[in-house]
């Protein structure tokens, strides 16, 4: 078995692709992969599994992936689309089982306010979400696999991506809101065998990297593959993936990683 397996249960930015309404060519597309749901990540390792991020379509990307086994969630951050999907994870909590969640201190206080009928100890009937708040100050294990958190700047929001890494080898490096990316962070990640990172659109955005300032990153980083994600409705798979160097390409929802 490998050591991480990483499942893409979604690839969109915020509105998801395609977008409600719109009928541009690649929300109109038939290929599969310009289907793009909120992003987030399954990873399985041999000890445990977890999710980063539970956005809107949360649910959705569980039932397509038949998930069955989850033992923790980690947070990037609480824009809507990385959150929203909260309440779902109450199916992993049967038979009164917490499930450890792991935040920044920043993002923890969001999620308290936002569900706080979650966080309040008020809701013990069974079947309800027993969350185990987790504050993240620095690395932490999930099994034998050591997370690391990268904060990042997105706009105004502070973002955690994480590297994750076993026996001392930096499997995957998860930066997927971003725009500025310090040099301790890139050093931190420096040839990673895989980086999953922001590339909006090719067009400059105020809050995400686009596809040339990811290459930038890219270039420094030199991981052995490099997946875009956090996808917007202006980059067709196919068409997009064609014109990026060898070891650069797009992620699609679905899409499972081996390190
Ligand atoms: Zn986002
Ligand atoms: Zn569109
Ligand atoms: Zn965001």
């Amino acid at each position: 078995m490998a050591e991480l397996t990483i499942t893409f249960l979604g690839t969109g930015t915020s509105q998801g692709v395609p977008v409600i309404g719109c009928e541009c060519a690649v929300c109109g597309s038939v290929d599969p992969r310009d289907k793009r749901s909120r992003s987030s990540i399954y990873v399985q390792s041999p000890e445990c599994s977890w999710v980063i991020d539970t956005g809107n379509d949360f649910r959705v990307q569980c039932l397509r992936e038949k998930i069955k086994r989850l033992d923790a969630v980690v947070y990037t951050h609480s824009h809507t689309d990385h959150i929203m999907g909260f309440d779902d994870l109450r199916v992993f909590c049967f038979s009164g089982k917490k499930i450890p969640v792991y935040a920044s201190p920043e993002t923890m206080k969001d999620l308290k306010r936002v569900f706080n009928f979650a966080f309040n100890g008020e809701n013990m009937f069974p079947g309800y979400i027993l969350p185990e708040p987790h504050e993240v100050e620095g690395a932490f294990m999930l099994g034998n696999t050591e997370l690391v958190p990268l904060p990042v700047k997105h706009g105004r929001a502070h973002v955690n991506g994480y590297l994750l890494s076993r026996n001392g080898r930096r499997l995957a490096a998860y930066l997927c809101d971003c725009k500025e990316i310090p040099d301790a962070v890139i050093e931190q990640i420096e040839g990673t065998e895989i980086l999953i990172i922001d590339a909006l659109r090719r067009r400059p955005h105020p809050t995400h990297l686009n596809v040339d300032e990811a290459l930038e990153i890219a270039g420094r980083v030199r991981p052995g593959q490099t997946w875009f994600t956090h996808l917007c409705h202006e980059l067709p798979h196919e068409e997009t993936e064609g014109t990026l160097q060898p070891g650069v390409r797009i992620a699609y929802d679905g899409l499972k990683l081996e390190a």
